[in-house]
């Protein structure tokens, strides 16, 4: 399941996983990760040089319980600071640096194995996993992404993350490393009028249909 910030990626993924007793993967959170990591270290983050250099150091582990995922960096759970605006902020300058995404996708790869599991990110569909049996690229309207996004927050406005996610959006559209973009045989699915139930069935149906 790819598509942009705010799409409804993630909590579309994990209810689609729980309902078919499949495991779940978010991507996004091993990019935030490494990012958390770096900054721990103090790396300049303008230095993509160094970021490809380091980028094998953290050791990432990857919990798959739709029910509770987890995140660990060399053993400390880093689930909640990888969500705080620093992270937001860096992560797509960190998930453009190529060495940065060869390591996590061969690691991604090697999660999903034979399969039997959702995964959510913006390149699933197009390097991770393009012989998936199903693939969706969701959408919804800036606007609607935005209040997604500001209504699991405090402290921002609408405006505020509409602009933050419009950033992040062009840079992962554009780096030229596996940008965001809708694989070939995706079904594109605009949840902008949907709520999260509808979604899930939606996704849910296409699956019922190839499987
Ligand atoms: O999905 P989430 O918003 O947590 O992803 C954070 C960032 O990680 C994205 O904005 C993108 O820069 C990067 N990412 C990526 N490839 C993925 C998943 C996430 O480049 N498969």
């Amino acid at each position: 399941m790819d598509g942009p910030s705010g799409s409804g990626k993630s909590s579309a993924s994990r209810g689609v996983a729980r309902a078919l007793g499949l495991r779940y993967l978010d991507t996004g959170a091993m990019y935030r990760a490494i990012t958390w990591w770096m900054i721990e270290q103090g790396v300049d983050l303008g230095d993509a040089a160094t970021i490809a250099a380091r980028s094998h150091e953290p050791v990432l582990t990857s919990g798959t319980d739709p029910d509770g995922p987890t995140i660990h960096v060399d053993g400390v759970d880093v689930g909640e600071p990888i969500r705080g605006s620093e992270v937001t902020a860096a992560v797509s300058v960190v998930a453009a640096v190529p060495e940065v995404r060869a390591r996590l996708v061969a690691m991604q790869r090697e999660i999903i194995g034979s399969g039997d599991i959702v995964v959510e990110g913006r390149d699933i569909g197009t390097v991770v996993a393009p012989a998936a049996t199903v693939k969706v690229y969701l959408t919804a309207s800036a606007e609607a992404r935005a209040q997604r996004r500001t209504a699991e927050l405090t402290g921002t406005t609408v405006e505020a993350q509409q602009a933050a996610m419009a950033t992040r959006d062009t840079l992962d559209s554009t780096r030229k490393t596996d940008p965001l973009s809708m694989a070939v045989g995706a079904v594109e699915l605009d949840t902008t009028a949907l709520n999260l139930e509808e979604v899930i069935a939606a996704v849910l149906g296409l699956i019922k249909e190839r499987t």
